[in-house]
């Protein structure tokens, strides 16, 4: 029989919490609690949670809604999108069903345009994103749309936001990212004390744990946890196993990606996506005026909607070096424009370190499992 190991236990309980999230927002909405729904990584958490609400992602990650997404989408639009909407449409997404407002922003044009219909089923304010993250237009332009936000968020649920909440709120978000920042330290060794598997497993815990001030100490303990039985030479991955770093769009619903990877021998030591560590590389600046500092800090989240996009291409390549990473996948999901397009840097940028990149297009079916497995297959064995 094969006998369990420390670091199996402490994700078997990650695991059997993951759902937790769900009543913990339940609970808040029937107190009285307002929910605020967010889909995106720069929708500004501390404005939120300063005006009192607890901000949910919403579940954008399933294939299953797609079909009735469609019956008001096009087909050809990204999985994601449709993913989102059909979540909303059909009720199946209970972060949606008990939020109060949903935070959107003017990201890519297909996104955009799904918010005019998703606003006939809630409350949904949009902030609208400049598309570039260069010049004072294009910062001053930001910086109005946060104070909207704002007001928004203080007309919606009769409170004042003030500098001293907002300030609480950064303090208590970069605690937090630190915190997450230790977990993907966990990938940096060699070989990682965790797979990429069991890394996007916590990082999902997390993101669905709105009791943060919980969540901090209790993440801090996990890794240490984690950290002192790989001491003690405990090994999930070997040695030899190729270190690959994910980037491209965000991995919810394409996490056979991740599983044809690690099938194959090889473990994903990064995410550079939303939802890895693609904003977790610079905190909120505390010694600033805070909605300054929320500025800057969210205009420069390395978005592709973004031209140029040079904040995500100077991240990348500073992952590519610090996770010392064997090869690069980028994740293209079917129809977004904005991402496959910034491909051809995105190659280019990695062939310049000197390692392999490969990109691959998908959606969120089964479809392309047996395709995907052969294809990276075959890239893992030229590293
Ligand atoms: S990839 Fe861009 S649009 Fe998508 S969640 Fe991230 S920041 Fe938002
Ligand atoms: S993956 Fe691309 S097309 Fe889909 S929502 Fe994000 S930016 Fe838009």
């Amino acid at each position: 029989m094969k006998s369990v190991s420390r670091i199996d236990e402490l994700l078997a309980d990650v695991e059997a919490h993951l759902k937790d999230g769900v009543l913990q927002v339940k609970e808040a909405s029937e107190k009285g609690r307002p929910i605020v729904g967010t889909y995106c990584t720069f929708a500004p958490w501390e404005l939120i949670t300063a005006a009192g609400a607890i901000p949910a992602t919403l579940c954008a990650r399933g294939e299953d809604p797609i079909t009735a997404a469609e019956e008001h989408l096009p087909r050809n639009l990204c999985p994601l999108i449709k993913s989102s909407y059909g979540y909303a449409l059909t009720d199946k997404c209970p972060y949606f069903h008990f939020c109060d407002m949903v935070i959107a922003e003017s990201t890519c044009d297909g996104k955009k345009k799904m918010y005019e219909l998703m606003s006939r089923m809630k409350p949904l304010h949009l902030m609208m994103l400049p598309q570039t993250a260069e010049g004072d237009v294009a910062r001053s332009a930001w910086r109005s749309e946060l104070d909207r936000l704002k007001a928004r968020l203080e007309d919606a649920f009769s409170v004042t936001i003030d500098d001293e909440a907002i300030s609480k709120r950064i303090a208590l978000r970069n605690r937090e990212r630190m915190a997450l920042n230790s977990l993907w330290e966990l990938s940096r060794l060699d070989p990682p004390a965790i797979t990429g598997r069991e890394q996007f497993l916590i990082s999902e815990y997390c993101e669905f744990h709105f009791h943060k001030e919980e969540l901090v100490p209790w993440l801090g303990n996990l890794v240490y946890q984690i950290r002192e039985a790989y001491d003690q030479g405990e090994r999930r991955v070997g040695k030899d196993a190729p270190r690959i770093l994910i980037t491209g769009c965000p991995l919810g619903g394409a996490q056979k990606v991740i599983h044809a990877i690690e099938d194959a021998g090889a473990v994903v030591v990064c995410y550079e996506n939303c939802g890895g560590v693609k904003e977790l590389g610079f905190l909120v600046d505390e010694d600033r005026p805070p909605m300054e500092a929320l500025t800057d800090k969210y205009l420069n989240v390395g978005c592709s909607v973004m031209t140029p996009n040079t904040s995500r291409m100077d991240n990348l390549k500073n992952l590519i070096e610090s996770y010392n990473v064997d090869g690069v996948v980028e994740v293209v999901l079917q129809a977004c424009h904005t991402y496959a397009v910034e491909t051809y840097e995105v190659r280019e940028l990695v062939r310049s370190t000197g390692r392999p990149y490969m990109s691959v297009e998908t959606d969120y079916s089964k479809s392309d499992i047996g395709q995907l497995a052969t294809r990276i297959g075959a890239f893992l064995e030229m590293l």
